[in-house]
């Protein structure tokens, strides 16, 4: 064998590196080939080695978003926007797969993790809830059923949490000139109760549904001056009386209509049924006018 004299590596490279050029695909495919062959074992290889190195690693990564934050957080936003189909999936699989622990961890640090969901509602109060009241408007009948279904599943929970409301002194203050008040006013007598359950003729007046669960509302809240005059007495299902609260009717029916964007009309309550465009004008004028047309007061 003829000696390959002292040239013969530089030589080979400089061979082997122009054939390489010149095949490139072919080199490409091979080592595609040779991924997919090996995968499991590089996959290993890799996550070993960045499980020997990850201070080290972290430490860069963390350098380097220091003195990039903005184009860091740029791409990170792009890459984010780009692929949130295929990002949700993931966390939802991720999710799925470890639902176990990420509940062990909330139940160990459930405190602090809703104080900081609750600082950062905070934070950003006004657009927390119009983002709130921008979904709900987009999706509310499953946003009623989900919330149904959620007080349904959490019945106890609502209730003590209630009672634990009650027990504050807030509350028991307002509660106590409450009943301060309805105690002045003296009790509505029992005639007079039948009365206005006679003239409701069954149906809500405020809401025009049949009135299952009943209950007794001052038009002028008792705050505000309210008696107990028969005048300012109206029998009402319970659920606009809680609605209701202590606003004037004239706030409530607002109220009302700026929810269902719409005034009740007898037959179907609710239903999108707008009044004609003059009438809208003016909201008071179409309150003024829905309480007269109503007559039931
Ligand atoms: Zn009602």
């Amino acid at each position: 064998m003829p000696d390959p004299g002292p040239f013969a590596d530089i030589r080979a490279r400089a061979y082997k590196a122009a054939w390489a050029l010149e095949n490139e695909e072919l080199l490409r495919e091979r080592k595609a080939a040779y991924h997919q062959a090996h995968k499991e074992e590089i996959c290993a290889r890799v996550s070993a080695y960045y499980r020997e190195h990850r201070e080290e690693r972290l430490g860069y990564a963390g350098a380097y978003r220091k003195e990039h934050t903005d184009s860091a957080r740029a791409y990170q936003a792009t890459y984010q926007m780009q692929h949130a189909e295929e990002l949700r999936a993931q966390h939802t699989a991720y999710y799925a797969s470890h639902k176990d622990a990420f509940r062990t961890y909330y139940d160990a640090h459930g405190d602090k993790i809703r104080a900081r969901a609750r600082a950062r509602r905070l934070e950003n109060l006004a657009e927390e809830r119009a983002r709130d009241k921008a979904r709900y408007q987009a999706n509310r009948a499953s946003e009623n059923a989900r919330n149904r279904a959620y007080r349904e599943a959490h019945r106890e929970q609502i209730r003590a949490n209630a009672k634990r409301h009650r027990q504050t002194p807030g509350c028991r203050a307002r509660c106590a000139r409450q009943k301060a008040e309805r105690r002045a006013l003296g009790a509505v007598p029992a005639t007079l109760l039948e009365s206005l359950k006679l003239r409701s003729g069954g149906i809500c007046p405020y809401c025009f549904r049949p009135i299952e669960k009943g209950s007794l509302d001052h038009v002028i809240p008792i705050s505000s001056g309210g008696t107990n005059a028969p005048d300012n007495l109206i029998w009402c299902c319970l659920s606009c009386n809680h609605r209701k609260r202590d606003r004037s009717l004239l706030s409530f029916l607002i109220l009302l209509h700026e929810r269902f964007g719409c005034w009740p009309t007898g037959a179907n309550c609710w239903k999108p049924t707008r009044m004609p465009n003059q009438l809208q004008e003016t909201r008071v004028e179409t309150a003024c006018l829905y309480i007269l047309l109503s007559a039931r007061l």
